[in-house]
């Protein structure tokens, strides 16, 4: 008889509805496990949260990195408080470093169109939205290098360099052909700017096309950034796999969700997809999972916040982890109870969060999902 899996996760709430949507979606986790036979071990921590800054002076304690280091994944709530504390410490100081010291260079978000969830765009399209955005994680416009120069002049000129290396580029390229590859539609579309960034982007459309001939079998497009933003409201459903440097993947990775209806259940991945925790050779590096939005100080305490961004992040991380048949239950679950819901069953608007028009809250809709599971 073989032992059966288990997977380690680190659970960091953070603050705010962080710390009110994570008990709820790791009910859910354990729902999971427990139906498709797989052990979860949740470690919790109380750092990368502003409550623990206040009392340390640092956001996160000196062994964070090993005791990371010691999981398969990391479940993250929310981080931020800024009437306590500035935006530039809590973020820089957890999320921000985890991206960074772990080199997850890939951010991945699936815009979906869940039954039952209005969508502002819903009545136009008609049609299932559901792709994925990919942007690079690591380099790109988000570099530090530049500064000031004929400082308090009238010629004063600030300066910010775009840095686009090979590897960087080529892997968050390479990791959406691949995710397209894994699709029905393999269909790869990449944002770009060649017409006005003229250095950097036409050398992004060209590791594009040069990767492109490793997947014959992917259709692939590319449509300058802002035409493409039009074409997310007007045809998202056209979408599959829609890859993006640091910036453009910034903006598409937000608007991709709110295509699709509340931030409140749209989750987020942070992925190094390469390394391998058996691999004794590299360094692990944990992925993250986290849902996209953040600690909502306006409505913390109510115990009203929508916990469905925290629980599909959890059905993502259980896809990573290699447990698909978990996932779909998952994700069908989300789908079969918000469906149910917006048609007056199973509870009907009684157990919607009111970021979906209902009266209900996160401990309802938490245990709706729960149970479906
Ligand atoms: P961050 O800087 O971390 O993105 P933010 O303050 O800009 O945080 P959020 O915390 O995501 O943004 O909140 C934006 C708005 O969306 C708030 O008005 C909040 O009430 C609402 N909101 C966010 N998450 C949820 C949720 N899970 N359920 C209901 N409403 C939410
Ligand atoms: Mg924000």
């Amino acid at each position: 008889m073989s032992s059966p899996r288990s997977y380690t996760i680190a659970v960091i709430p953070g603050d705010g509805i962080g710390l009110e949507v994570m008990p709820p979606a790791l009910r859910c986790l354990e729902a999971a496990a427990t139906r498709f036979g797989f052990k979860l071990e949740f470690r919790s921590f109380p750092w990368a949260s502003c409550t623990y800054y206040l009392k340390h002076g640092t956001m996160l304690p000196s062994d964070w990195k090993e005791l990371l280091q010691a999981c398969d994944a990391i479940y993250f709530g929310a981080v931020g408080d800024p009437a306590t504390v500035p935006d530039h410490i809590s973020l820089w100081g957890s999320i921000l470093a985890f991206r960074r010291e772990f080199d997850q260079y890939i951010n991945l978000r699936p815009c979906r169109l869940i039954p039952g969830v209005t969508s502002p765009l819903a009545n136009r399209a008609g049609k299932p939205i559901d792709f994925f955005t990919v942007r690079e994680n690591t380099e790109g416009e988000y570099s530090s290098i530049g500064g000031m120069i004929f400082e308090g002049t009238e010629r004063e000129t600030v300066i910010q360099n775009t840095v686009f290396t090979r590897v960087g580029v080529d892997r968050v390229i390479r990791y959406a052909f691949e995710l397209a590859r894994s699709r029905p539609a393999k269909k790869l579309t990449s944002a770009t700017k060649s017409n006005g960034i003229s250095i950097t982007m036409p050398y992004w459309d060209q590791r594009v096309e040069e990767i492109a001939k490793e997947y014959p079998d992917v259709q692939v497009e590319k449509y300058h950034i802002d035409i493409l933003c039009a074409h997310f409201v007007q045809r998202p459903h056209t979408f599959d796999v829609v890859v993006g440097s640091n910036l453009f993947g910034d903006i598409l990775s937000d608007l991709g969700p709110a295509c699709t209806g509340t931030i409140g259940i749209a989750p987020s991945a942070n992925l190094n997809p390469s390394s391998r925790r058996e691999d004794p050779n590299t360094p692990w590096f944990p992925s993250l999972f986290e849902p996209v939005h953040g600690s909502a100080p306006d409505i913390a305490g109510q115990g009203i916040a929508n916990p469905v961004g925290m629980i599909w992040a959890g059905q993502m991380m259980l896809e990573h982890l290699g447990e698909k048949n978990a996932a779909d239950a998952m994700m069908r679950a989300i789908e079969t109870v918000l469906g149910r819901a917006k048609d007056g069953a199973g509870g009907g608007l009684n157990i919607l969060t009111p970021d979906m028009q209902g009266k209900g809250t996160t401990e309802e809709l938490g245990s709706a999902i729960e149970q479906e599971i």
